[in-house]
């Protein structure tokens, strides 16, 4: 029966999946294929429960067991359709509420006037906070800032400043934040027993590994390396992405040293992709052939 085989594609591609993709950190060195993978595998998870029900629809006859079937798929396919709308609306509103408080208060605390000559004229929307810790994040969304202190500043030579500056302005033009929020809420519309932590976890490094790449190729990876060791003292609030201190440190200074992926492993890991989002289609497919 096809409409069980996407019921059971679902907590595969919900739980196993991932628990299993995250430990293969090679594929980390190509952080974006990577990130892609992750989203064709939390997507197709998401088809794979909406197709459920409609898969059983073509086998309804008198036979209780057949409506037995499309009960249970259609069981999966509204539990997973509603739990997505709910945690959607329940983080967006929540996420999006925290961020403009806090950038009121970076505003606020942030007077023209504590702005460092080292950033000044540089770009618009760089805050600096009077604050001893090396730190450094952005504010993501239609009025983004970057936001660094003064002991980042202090601490941070004119490239290692440019690297951050290189990683913060990479997370706000790739919209990190809107994939980072993708992944927070289908975390929390999965049940807990098929739930995988690691997704979030590897998809939050795979973000940070992507900005530090445009952070080595303004600055170079030495140079990116010795800016991530200072800010790892640092901290990023909730609402924003930093540059550092976020315990991924030891992580992405591996990565700075890694040799890139031949470009066959990159080309296999977009065709995974395209795979595991193809099978729910071709399966709902041959459900109503
Ligand atoms: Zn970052």
């Amino acid at each position: 029966m096809y409409a069980l085989l996407l019921a059971a594609l679902t907590v595969v591609l919900a739980g196993a999946a991932p628990r299993a993709m995250s430990r293969l950190v090679r594929f980390r060195r190509a952080p974006r294929p990577a990130l892609v993978a992750w989203q064709a595998v939390s997507l197709s998870a998401v088809l794979a429960a909406l197709c459920a029900a409609p898969a059983a629809v073509p086998y309804l006859n008198e036979t209780t067991q057949r409506w037995l079937v499309f009960a249970i798929a259609g069981a999966v396919t509204l539990i997973v359709l509603g739990r997505l709308l709910l945690s959607g609306h329940r983080i967006g509103t929540r996420l999006r509420a925290a961020r403009a408080r806090h950038r009121e208060l970076v505003d606020v605390l942030a007077a023209p006037t504590s702005l460092s000559s080292q950033v000044e004229g540089r770009a618009d929307g760089i805050r600096v906070l009077d604050h001893a810790t090396p730190t450094a994040y952005c504010l993501p969304g239609r009025r983004s800032r970057v936001v660094l202190t003064q002991g980042a500043l202090a601490a941070l030579p004119d490239d290692e400043l440019e690297a951050v500056l290189a990683h913060e302005r990479a997370h706000l033009r790739g919209r990190h934040d809107l994939l980072i929020e993708y992944f927070t809420v289908l975390h929390h519309s999965v049940p807990n027993p098929v739930r995988s932590p690691e997704a979030l976890g590897e998809v939050r490094l795979l973000v940070e590994a992507l900005a530090d790449r445009a952070a080595v190729r303004q600055s170079g990876p030495v140079t990116t390396a010795r800016a991530l060791m200072t800010l790892a003292q640092g901290q990023a609030p909730e609402a924003g992405l930093g540059a550092g201190g976020d315990g991924t440190t030891a992580a992405r200074m591996r990565l700075l040293a890694a040799e890139p992926l031949p470009s066959l492993t990159v080309a296999l890991m977009y065709a995974y992709a395209a795979a595991v989002l193809i099978l729910p289609l071709a399966l709902l497919g041959l459900a109503w052939q």
